[in-house]
C-alpha cells in the first residue's frame, strides 16, 4: 500500500529543510534584538478559545478542526492561529501581573484549517507571529510593524507594500457598523451566503470578501474614516506620523478590515507586490485587539498588538522575486576509508573532527575508492581525509585538498592544526 500526504499538507525535507532553519533564525534573530520572548502553546486547545461568542470569521466558522474524544465530552480543536493560545496563556499565567509592561512574545509552528487547497493556501501550514501585550501605545503599533517590515525586507523580500488601517474604537465601530447595516441593507440578497451572515453577525467583515468583493456595492461602500471619533483619529494620526519619522512606506488601505472578529484600532497586512506571487499575496498580517484580553479573564482595558506571518507564502514570495535563501554548506572534510580493518581508527578521525568543530561526514556503505571519491565530489566537501592501510598502521592521516588536488600525509595529531591552517579556522562549520 503506498501512502500520501493528506491534502493541503507539505512536507519539508532536503535542502528546503535548511532554507526554513535559515529563515526561522532571521526570525529568532530579530525577536532577540527587539526584546520578544519565545512561548510554546499546545498545538490544540478548547474548542471555546478558538470560537469565542458571536464570531464571524470563516476561520472560526468554517476552517476548524475540532474533534472529541470517545468517552470524553471536552471539545478540542487544532490551532487554527496563534494569537488566541497566548492570550489564553497570558491571562492564565498572569503574565499581565509583570511590572513592566507589555509582555512580548513571539511563536512559531503550524497551524491547521480546512482551507480549499490552492497555491499559497494550506490545511496545515506555518506561522511565525509576535504579540505584545499589555500596552496600548502608538508606539507599540508602530514598533510591531518596523519588526515585521524589517525582517521581510532583511530575509530578502523587496516587493512589498505596508497596506493599514484603523478599525477604530468600540463607539467608532459601533457608528460604522450601523452605517454598513444601512448600507448593505438594499443589497443583501445579492450577496454570497457567507455575507449574509456576516451582515447579521458584523457587517465589517463583508468588505473582507473574496467572492463579492467587485460589486458595485463593494465600492461605494461608506468607509471607516468618516466614522472615528477623535480619539481613534488621533491614535491612527500618530501611527502614521511615527511610521513616516522611520521612513516606513505604506498605503491607508480603507477596506482593510482584516480577517478576524476582534481586531479595534490598527489593522496591518504586508503584502508581495510581486507579479509572480499569485492570488495568495498577503504574507503577514496583523493589528490591535483591545476586546481579547478581557474576554479570556484578564485585566479590562487591557490590549494588545500582534501579526503572523505564514512561512510557506514568504518562500512563495522570495521565488516569485528570485531572491535565493542561503544554500547549505559544503562539507568541511569527507574521511574516506580504504581498508576495512581501519573503519574503527576512521571513525575515530572523524569523531575527532567534530570535535574541533569540522563538519564532516565519512563513508558508512564502504564503498570501493570511485565510489567514495564520488560520494567527495557531490558532497563539495573542501578537504578528503584518507585512510588506509598504512595510514591505519602508522596512525597518520592522508589530507587531500580538493581545490587546490594536492595531498600531504602527517601524524593523526598534526591533522586539527593542519585543518586550521587549510580551512581558514575563521569559516569552519559556516
Ligand atoms: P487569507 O485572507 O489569505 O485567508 P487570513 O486573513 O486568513 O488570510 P491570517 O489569519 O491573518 O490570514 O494569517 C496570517 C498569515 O498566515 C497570512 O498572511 C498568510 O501568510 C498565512 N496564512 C493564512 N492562511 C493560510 C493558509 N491556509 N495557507 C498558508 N498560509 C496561510
Ligand atoms: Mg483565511
Amino acid at each position: 500500500m503506498a501512502y500520501q500526504i493528506p491534502r493541503g499538507c507539505q512536507d519539508v525535507y532536503g535542502e528546503q529543510s535548511y532554507k526554513w532553519q535559515q529563515l526561522e533564525k532571521t526570525f529568532r534573530d530579530f525577536c532577540y534584538l527587539y526584546n520578544y520572548d519565545e512561548i510554546r502553546t499546545p498545538i490544540f486547545e478548547h474548542t471555546n478559545v478558538f470560537k469565542r461568542e458571536n464570531d464571524s470569521s470563516d476561520m472560526v466558522n468554517k476552517e476548524m478542526y475540532t474533534f472529541t474524544l470517545a468517552n470524553s465530552s471536552t471539545s478540542l480543536t487544532l490551532r487554527p492561529e496563534g494569537t488566541a493560545g497566548v492570550i489564553r496563556s497570558f491571562v492564565e499565567n498572569k503574565m499581565f501581573a509583570n511590572p513592566d509592561l507589555p509582555v512580548k512574545l513571539y511563536y512559531m509552528g503550524p497551524m491547521h484549517r480546512h482551507e480549499r487547497p490552492q497555491k499559497g493556501r494550506l490545511r496545515i501550514f506555518n506561522q511565525f507571529g509576535v504579540e505584545c501585550l499589555g500596552n496600548k501605545s502608538p508606539y507599540t503599533d508602530v514598533e510591531a510593524i518596523v519588526l515585521g517590515y524589517s525582517i521581510l525586507k532583511t530575509i530578502g523580500l523587496n516587493d512589498i507594500k505596508v497596506c493599514i488601517n484603523t478599525l477604530g474604537d468600540d463607539e467608532s465601530r459601533a457608528n460604522y457598523r450601523q452605517a454598513l447595516k444601512e448600507h448593505f441593507a438594499p443589497y443583501v440578497e445579492d450577496l454570497c451566503g457567507d455575507c449574509k451572515r456576516r451582515y447579521e453577525q458584523n457587517p465589517l467583515r463583508i468588505l473582507d470578501c473574496k467572492v463579492d468583493h467587485d460589486k458595485e456595492c463593494m465600492k461605494n461602500a461608506p468607509s471607516m474614516k468618516d466614522y472615528l471619533n477623535d480619539a481613534s483619529k488621533e491614535y491612527f494620526d500618530t501611527v502614521l506620523k511615527l511610521l513616516d519619522v522611520l521612513e516606513i512606506p505604506y498605503v491607508v488601505d480603507d477596506n482593510l478590515v482584516r480577517g478576524l472578529d476582534y481586531y479595534t484600532h490598527t489593522v496591518f497586512e504586508i503584502v508581495s507586490t510581486s507579479k509572480d506571487m499569485g492570488a495568495q499575496s498577503t504574507v503577514l498580517a496583523g493589528g490591535r485587539y483591545d476586546g481579547l484580553i478581557p474576554y479570556f479573564g484578564g485585566p479590562e482595558g487591557m490590549s494588545g498588538i500582534g501579526w503572523a506571518l505564514g512561512i510557506e507564502r514568504i518562500i512563495l514570495a522570495l521565488e516569485a522575486e528570485g531572491v535565493t535563501i542561503a544554500e547549505k554548506p559544503a562539507l568541511d572534510a569527507y574521511v574516506m576509508c580504504l581498508d576495512n580493518d581501519a573503519r574503527t581508527y576512521a571513525f575515530e578521525v572523524l569523531t575527532q573532527l567534530r570535535a574541533y568543530g569540522y563538519r564532516s561526514e565519512m563513508d558508512m556503505q564502504q564503498r570501493g575508492f570511485k565510489g567514495q571519491f564520488k560520494a567527495v565530489d557531490r558532497s563539495k566537501a573542501k578537504v578528503a581525509i584518507i585512510i588506509g592501510k598504512n595510514e591505519f598502521e602508522s596512525k597518520s592521516v592522508t589530507i587531500k585538498n580538493i581545490v587546490e588536488k594536492t595531498q600531504e600525509t602527517m601524524p593523526v595529531d598534526s591533522m586539527i592544526d593542519a585543518l586550521d591552517a587549510l580551512l581558514n579556522a575563521d569559516c569552519k562549520g559556516e
